[in-house]
């Protein structure tokens, strides 16, 4: 099964880039049912095309699928279509060898993956069940143009007919993470079928690969009919959602905030008090340029983009997945262009000097630097305090004293397995007061959450200025 992705937009070798995958390099994948590879058969600067090569192995498929002691043993488990043409398959592979690629996330170069950019796709042979027309009624509507050439059954036997394989070519200007998408979703529905079972995940795959553009597919049903393996109730669920995405319901809404203030009401829990306590300190630093280092999954980029004094925001994290959960929680791609113009997401790492954050009023570190190895700390205060010195730093990490509180804690325990040291109060401060002290910072400590005598606070928040 091939697939091939061609730009033209210079230099065409960005392409490279937004799939993270070297146009030097020939690379191979495992996947659970075979082989993929990706190589470049072209790489100019005008013009650039990568290849994804599925190499399905026909025996391990009917290992996967159980075997001749399995349901439904006979002739068809050996000989199927299955690893010649485009389907879940090729789905699968896409979002495993092209990851990064479809969340739209890209190190380095994010003006160009959000860029729609000219592109041309060739798969080799989709089962089009539903014909030419089924095909451009799902593309068309994205601003593809579409080319399809059908294969004869047999071309030896032309008299038995065409098959319902094509050669599909489309062409059209978009993001690549979109195109993922458009392909990610739309194949398995072309061909009608799914390699695996389909329960409720599949439900928020669709609406999360649909994302920003589904709801307004005028094909939109039989897309979701097909890609759940016509359930019903399924289709019922994921169509419904959409509709909901489509219109906000102004009912749900009310009784949403209603809810919010109930809870808010009750006792406020840390992660809110936290968010607040670091919120009100960028606010009265009066910085309208903000940095979230390990922004996690975005919660407080979320606040701060909603803050009208703050004209730029921009969350760096190092884990993809994080960045994914956060580009979503933000709805990045149907936000209006002047809002989606403040905020913009970087994969990185904190121990790095990184041009990219220099020039900002303040950063906020929250609950992150406990997830450094103490020997990296040098490294991230450097590249925190000596390069990019913002005027403002807001840091927060746990107060390790306060864990004597929790109940269900074993003794010497952290909070999080990812952690790699929680402090006690007076090594925080040590540790704050020796960066302000070598950087030309000054520093002052505040407790966050409710204070206990003698344990202090559940969490310890230092605020750095520069002098
Ligand atoms: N600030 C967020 C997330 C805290 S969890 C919040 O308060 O909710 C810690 C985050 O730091 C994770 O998202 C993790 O991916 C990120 N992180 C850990 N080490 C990092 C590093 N070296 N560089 C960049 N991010 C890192």
């Amino acid at each position: 099964m091939l697939l091939i992705i061609t730009t033209t937009r210079r230099p065409a070798t960005n392409l490279g880039w937004l799939l993270h995958k070297h146009p030097g390099k020939c690379q191979s994948f495992e996947l659970p049912f075979g082989k993929a590879h990706v190589c470049y058969p072209e790489a100019t600067e005008e013009r650039c095309t990568a290849a994804l090569i599925l190499d399905i192995d026909p025996v391990g498929l009917v290992r996967i699928q159980g075997g001749p002691s399995g349901q439904n043993w006979s002739l068809e488990q050996y000989v199927n279509d299955r690893p010649y043409v485009a389907s879940s398959f090729l789905s699968v592979a896409i979002s495993r060898v092209f990851g990064t690629a479809i969340s739209g996330i890209c190190k380095g170069k994010q003006e160009v993956a959000d860029a729609a950019l000219p592109l041309q796709v060739k798969l080799a042979a989709v089962p089009c069940r539903g014909g030419e027309a089924f095909l451009r009624a799902l593309f068309e509507p994205l601003g593809y143009t579409v080319a399809a050439h059908r294969h004869t059954l047999d071309e030896k036997f032309p008299e038995w007919g065409e098959s319902s394989y094509y050669t599909v070519e489309l062409a059209g200007t978009v993001r690549l993470s979109d195109l993922l998408s458009h392909l990610y979703v739309l194949i398995p529905v072309l061909d009608d079928d799914k390699h695996y079972w389909v329960g409720e995940a599949e439900v928020e795959k669709l609406l999360r690969h649909g994302e920003g553009w589904l709801a307004d597919h005028p094909a939109k049903e039989q897309i979701a009919r097909r890609y759940l393996m016509h359930r019903h109730n399924l289709t019922r669920e994921a169509l419904a959602r959409l509709a909901d995405e489509d219109a906000p319901d102004p009912e749900a809404e009310v009784r949403s905030r209603a809810r919010e203030e109930e809870e808010v009401e009750k006792t406020l829990n840390l992660n809110e008090q936290r968010l607040g306590a670091v919120l009100a300190a960028l606010r009265a630093s009066g910085a309208r340029r903000v940095l979230d280092l390990g922004c996690g999954e975005g919660k407080l980029l979320q606040s701060l983009v909603k803050d009208k004094s703050i004209t730029e925001v921009v969350g760096l994290d190092a884990s993809v997945r994080a960045l994914e959960i956060a580009q979503r929680r933000l709805k990045l791609d149907r936000l209006a262009p002047a809002v989606r113009e403040r905020l913009k997401l970087l994969h990185g790492a904190l121990t790095y000097r990184d041009k990219r954050l220099a020039g900002f009023d303040a950063a906020a570190v929250v609950e992150v630097i406990e997830h450094l190895d103490p020997p990296r700390l040098a490294a991230f205060e450097r590249m925190l305090f000596e390069f990019a010195k913002p005027a403002t730093v807001v840091l927060t990490t746990p107060n390790i004293e306060y864990n004597a509180k929790f109940e269900n804690m074993p003794a010497g325990k952290l909070r999080h397995k990812d952690h790699r040291f929680e402090w006690t109060r007076a090594e925080f401060r040590a540790w704050a007061e020796g960066v302000a002290g070598r950087f030309g910072y000054s520093v002052r400590f505040l407790p966050v959450g409710t204070e206990d005598p003698t344990l202090g606070a559940p969490t310890q928040m230092a605020v750095f200025s520069r002098s």
